[in-house]
């Protein structure tokens, strides 16, 4: 079964009248739960559990360090292009935004001085952007892109129109590691009233993209949605289901999730449904609840103080220092960006704010960070048990 009939089984009349349902037991209920089902999510997006916050912060934060121990990984963008076919409402980049700056695509020596600049950093992950503009960025432009880029970090993911799996495959060859791609919306009818022109406005091809980078050989497939298109509740459940779904399938790959809050938007753009802090909070907490082997990433769109506090919910990659023009690092150009940062602090500024916080920032692979944390846990046991 493909992810759109699983989507399909769970129309949002259906999901809206399961989560306005929940009673106070069913949160209880979920709580009590190692393993939690549908009906258990749903009751943690409900209102009703917004009064629980606290004691699902300490299951959580319980989850996260049994997962994920005391680590945070860093990571960093590279805007490769801001030249876009699409236009989608919410962003800066469409053809239609009305936006401000140049539009252009870095040349391989460009993208070479970007990897650079960061690099000098001590960052090794890195996350490649650009539009949905094959003409501009096209697949062997992308393949160099990656090429150039594991010249200089261990771990490249990109972030780019929906490919094929074949073209998945041919970056996966020069090096690739993680595909991420966000539905944005799960909701179809938001979907074509968001996104008026280009590939993307093809739902169902952009819904099975992640499955065919996983099959593709990506080891790291990370979804997300733009919260504020749609009701958060509904689009949090279909995202843990997407996410769920491709724990199964693309089981050779580990799974992340982000949840980036649309903050500002061109003008002809309403936020209809915003998420405060607290929504925020508590959809982190249900999701973690749900999905307890799942990374989360946390961007830079949200503020410097509200990213602190927000370690401890179960977050295990964070992005600093990031900027959303291409050339953004090394060439100084006012190119056009994608949305402007909340957090604006250095990387090194938000590495001693994770210390701070009782975590260690990886600015290494993040997964062989870990396996060598456990490994480190597992020979100091053993030691521990010689000597008893
Ligand atoms: S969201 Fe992506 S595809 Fe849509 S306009 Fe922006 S860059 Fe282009």
């Amino acid at each position: 079964m493909d992810f759109l009939k699983v989507l399909k089984s769970w129309p949002a009349d259906r999901v809206h009248r399961l989560i306005e349902a929940a009673g106070p037991e069913d949160v209880s209920r979920a709580l009590a739960r190692e393993q939690l089902s549908v009906e258990d999510l749903a009751a943690l997006l409900s209102p009703q559990a917004a009064a629980r916050l606290e004691e699902m912060a300490r299951l959580a934060h319980r989850l996260t360090r049994r997962q994920f121990g005391r680590t945070i990984g860093l990571y960093v963008p590279i805007y490769l292009s801001n030249i876009c076919g699409a236009d989608c409402t919410y962003c800066f980049y469409a053809v239609q935004s009305g936006g401000h700056g140049a539009r252009r695509t870095l040349t391989p020596d460009e993208i070479r001085r970007e990897c650079e600049a960061l690099a000098r950093h001590g960052f090794q992950t890195v996350l490649l952007l650009t539009g949905d503009a094959p003409q501009a960025a096209p697949l062997d432009y992308l393949a160099r892109a990656v090429a150039i880029a594991r010249e200089y970090f261990a771990s490249v993911s990109v972030e780019v129109y929906a490919l094929s799996e074949e073209g998945y495959r041919r970056l996966v060859d020069r090096g690739l590691e993680g595909v991420t791609l966000y539905m944005e919306t799960y909701d179809r009818d938001t979907y074509a009233r968001v996104h008026r022109r280009g590939q993307k406005q093809d739902f169902v091809y952009r819904l099975d993209a992640i499955e065919r980078a996983g099959r593709a050989g990506a080891r790291r497939l990370s979804i997300g949605a733009l919260l504020g298109l749609f009701d958060w509740r509904l689009e949090v459940f279909w995202m843990a289901l997407h996410a769920r779904y491709l724990q199964k399938e693309c089981w050779q790959s580990a799974v992340s999730v982000s949840f980036p809050r649309l903050r500002n938007a061109p003008p002809r753009h309403s936020i209809l449904h915003p998420v405060s802090d607290r929504e925020l909070v508590q959809l982190m907490l249900a999701l973690r609840l749900f999905l307890p082997e799942v990374g989360f990433n946390l961007s830079t769109r949200e503020r410097a103080d509200l990213r602190d506090r927000l370690i401890p919910l179960g977050v295990t990659m964070m992005s600093a220092g990031s900027s959303t023009r291409p050339g953004g690092y090394a060439l100084g150009e006012e190119t056009l960006a994608q949305f402007e940062t909340e957090d604006q602090r250095s990387p090194e500024e938000v590495a001693a704010a994770i210390r701070r916080a009782g975590y260690d920032p990886v600015w290494k692979d993040f997964d062989r960070a870990f396996c060598e944390t456990q490994q480190f846990q597992e020979e100091n046991i053993f030691a521990h048990g010689e000597q008893l």
